[in-house]
């Protein structure tokens, strides 16, 4: 089954493809030669997930996958937020890490977790599922892998930050991962393997 996801971000096209595995061809809109930015003004997590699914299905009528995510720290009453991927800087990684850590400095509450939220729009509807994976902010960075945010986050049980994580360790218990094990079972459900 193919299924287009609603992003540009090529890791995170390369997560969801490993995490779905081969009965899955993930696609994304660079795939399609569609290279606009899709407009993410919703208010919440689920509102921009609904924004980028429709937005996918209206241009292709493929089955479509809106991920929404981020970063929730707790300190800092709940930003990033939706706007982790710009919050210093427009995808700017460095910069948002640096910004986190400067807001957190000397701040004790290091308790954060990412969200994956899910949008899948196919032609009979659209239905949402939502991953979160609990953990701490760490003092600096540590680790190279991943990408966003994961040099700083340690995943609650865990002594590794995400970006210290091979890909498939990050992979067996992100955020990302426990939605979409929702989304497996709701298509195993409806039958549409
Ligand atoms: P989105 O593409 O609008 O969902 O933006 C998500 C942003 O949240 C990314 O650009 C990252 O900054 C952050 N983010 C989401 N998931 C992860 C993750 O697994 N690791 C690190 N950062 C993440």
């Amino acid at each position: 089954m193919e299924l287009l996801v609603a992003t540009h971000n090529l890791h995170k096209k390369e997560e969801i493809q490993q995490i779905l595995g081969t009965e899955y061809l993930v696609t994304s809109l660079t795939d399609y030669d569609i290279n606009d930015e899709i407009v993410e003004d919703g208010k919440t997590f689920q509102e921009n997930a609904l924004i980028k699914a429709k937005y996918c299905f209206e241009k292709t009528g493929k089955p479509s996958l809106g991920d929404d995510s981020g970063l929730v720290v707790e300190a800092l009453d709940g930003r990033p937020g939706i706007f982790s991927a710009r919050y210093a800087g427009n995808h700017d990684f460095k910069k948002n890490i640096a910004k986190v850590l400067e807001e957190l400095k000397d701040e004790p509450n290091r308790k954060a977790y990412f969200v994956s939220m899910l949008c899948y729009k196919d032609e009979n509807g659209e239905h949402f599922f939502e991953g979160r994976v609990y953990g701490n902010i760490t003092e600096k960075t540590f680790g190279e892998e991943g990408f966003g945010y994961d040099p700083i986050f340690t995943p609650e049980d865990q002594n590794q930050t995400f970006a210290e994580m091979h890909a498939e360790d990050k992979n067996k218990i992100s955020h990302r991962k426990l939605a979409l094990d929702q989304f497996i079972q709701f298509l195993n459900v409806e039958n549409k393997l």
